[in-house]
């Protein structure tokens, strides 16, 4: 099908449009220059808002940690149930969705492209299932790496080379797209009850610190010149003082150079929880003004809020030793999960508060992360579902961002502390459509490098999501009109496809899968074949035969090439 937008107010930010009166053509799945109007089906946009469909760079939407939430919560899924219509299926909602649920939901808010931020690489086919199962988006899943046995013992024998062919063999194993990292070195001493606490801790057993796992891997993640750069959950997550941490973080890759035509090298995951200030919860400030000072004069570094919603969550992250640290803090239930020679991951059910100075604080945090740093190609908003509150509240956290007034009236209800311990009452901004447009789509699918996304030029996917609100007329005193129309799509096109009409899901195509194939020289192939099967006969669970995702597991997907080694 054909399709032509006609006279919407156009904010395609990577093409410097912005909120121009244009007409959108789409042929074949693809955004056209220009089409006979006889040929195609055209949907009027006056009046309205056209962006490209939304791209969440870190939402946990699939795989073994959101399905132990959703065994978890029985009493999160009773709260929300969706029952089925002529063309979705029926499932459960809140925090731990189910997986069509999910699929239906970004779509409603004018979403495309979701991508997985942590798949344990021994659940890799479990994550593709779920994916399969998650419908209209488009999608990928990023591997752990920072705990890793193959990853630990390469960067502890300072081989960068058998490091960069087990990265670009355990991309196409999992069929991942990216090295997602969580508190690195921390998960594998949490195996013997420990942490580290710092990035020149040593990890048990291995000799090795968190520095040396960050730096090799963002090293060994540049010279192969993957997609997107080291996507990092820094150590010390959630402990009071650990801004200190994640400074220290972001220096330590200063002299890692970027791959061509890249400036970064670091990303950055749901910064709010790395950015905390003071020696304990009772002294507890917010640390976002130091880090934005120093993402301000550094071009390296990208990161994505983790916004705080006042609500009940569930929080689920690969970080055992944080998640049990909350089950002590909050005598909450709690799972704890060890992948043998991978990763762990663990999940609590949590509350923010409104009334809880601590939480006030985080809100204010995150927000104050946004405002502060300037450039919003290098900030992104995600609530790091479910972490800090289910992504269906995503249009609430654009309203703070475009209207001081709903920060404010957000602020008159909860603790002061958000006022005297952050400075997010002395901040005016307010994000435009175009910057909304920026940090909701152009600028993950930027960092994601997914040319053909997060824009509206010849060439790119046809994912569009159109917004019933005029930004001719739009003041910021008129919040909850754009918490209204970012909630639920006029229309959202997904490949060339309508599948949203008036916020309802009218068709359900099963989007594409994402992942990165890197060639590994033959000889340092063979090499590292060697050593994954002497250490797969020793200490899997499972021979090395059987590790690899087959492409039955991706219907749909997107082979992405990399050439690794020139
Ligand atoms: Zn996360």
């Amino acid at each position: 099908m054909n399709l032509i937008i006609k006279g919407g107010y156009v904010y395609d930010p990577i093409n410097k449009v912005n909120g121009e009166k244009m007409d959108i053509y789409i042929k074949d799945g693809k955004i056209v220059e220009e089409l006979p109007e006889h040929k195609a089906k055209v949907i009027d946009a006056s009046g309205m808002v056209v962006m490209p469909g939304g791209v969440d760079l870190h939402s946990h939407i699939a795989g073994s940690k959101i399905n132990l939430g959703r065994l978890l919560r029985p009493e999160d899924h009773r709260k929300d149930p969706v029952p089925r219509t002529r063309v979705t299926r029926a499932g459960v909602g809140y925090s731990c969705p189910s997986t069509y649920i999910a699929g239906y939901r970004y779509a409603q808010m004018g979403y495309t492209t979701v991508m997985e931020p942590a798949m344990p690489p021994l659940g890799a086919r479990h994550v593709h299932e779920e994916l399969n199962d998650t419908p209209i988006v488009d999608k990928s899943a990023y591997p752990l790496f920072g705990n890793n046995y193959f990853v630990l013992k390469y960067v502890r024998e300072g081989d960068l080379e058998m490091l960069k062919a087990f990265i670009a063999w355990l991309m196409r194993a999992t069929r991942g797209y990216a090295i997602k990292i969580v508190n690195p070195g921390g998960v594998e001493s949490w195996k013997w009850g420990k942490n580290v606490d710092g990035l020149d801790d040593t990890v048990e057993g291995f000799d090795v610190t968190p520095r040396q796992i960050i730096t090799s891997l963002a090293r060994a993640n540049e010279e192969l010149g993957l997609p997107h750069t080291i996507h990092l959950h820094c150590n010390n997550l959630g402990v009071p003082g650990n801004y200190q941490t994640t400074l220290e973080t972001m220096r330590a890759v200063e002299d890692v150079k970027p791959k061509e035509g890249r400036e970064n090298t670091l990303h950055i995951v749901h910064c709010q929880f790395n950015a905390l200030a003071g020696d304990s919860w009772a002294t507890l400030r917010s640390g976002a003004p130091e880090i934005a000072k120093y993402v301000n004069s550094h071009r390296h570094v990208t990161l994505d809020l983790g916004q705080v919603i006042f609500t009940d969550t569930t929080t689920m992250t690969g970080d055992g030793p944080w998640q049990f640290r909350l089950y002590n803090l909050t005598g909450n239930k709690w799972v704890n999960s060890d992948v043998e020679m991978e990763a762990g991951a663990g999940v609590v059910p949590y509350t923010f508060r409104k009334k809880n100075p601590v939480n006030a604080i985080q809100w204010a945090i995150g927000l104050e992360l946004a405002l502060l740093i300037y450039d919003p190609w290098r900030v992104y908003m995600t609530t790091d579902h479910p972490n800090g509150g289910p992504f269906t509240f995503y249009p609430k956290v654009i309203a703070w961002l475009m209207s001081r007034k709903a920060r404010t009236d957000t602020m008159l209800e909860i603790h002061r502390a958000a006022m005297r311990k952050t400075t997010l009452a002395d901040i005016y901004r307010e994000y435009d459509f175009y910057e909304i447009a920026i940090t909701t789509r152009a600028a993950p699918a930027k960092v994601l490098g997914l040319g053909e996304k997060g824009h509206l030029g010849p060439g790119a996917d046809g994912d569009v999501a159109i917004y019933d609100i005029n930004p001719t007329e739009w003041r910021p005193s008129m919040y909850r009109e754009v918490e209204k129309a970012f909630s639920r799509a006029k229309y959202t096109i997904k490949g060339g496809e309508i599948v949203v009409v008036d916020g309802e899901v009218v068709s359900t195509p099963l989007g594409k899968t994402y992942w990165v194939d890197v060639e590994i020289p033959e000889d340092l192939e063979g090499e590292l074949m060697k050593d994954l099967e002497e250490g797969f006969r020793n200490y899997y669970t499972i021979s090395l035969s059987n590790y690899p995702v087959e492409d039955a597991y991706l219907p749909v997907q997107r082979r992405v090439e990399v050439v690794g080694w020139r």
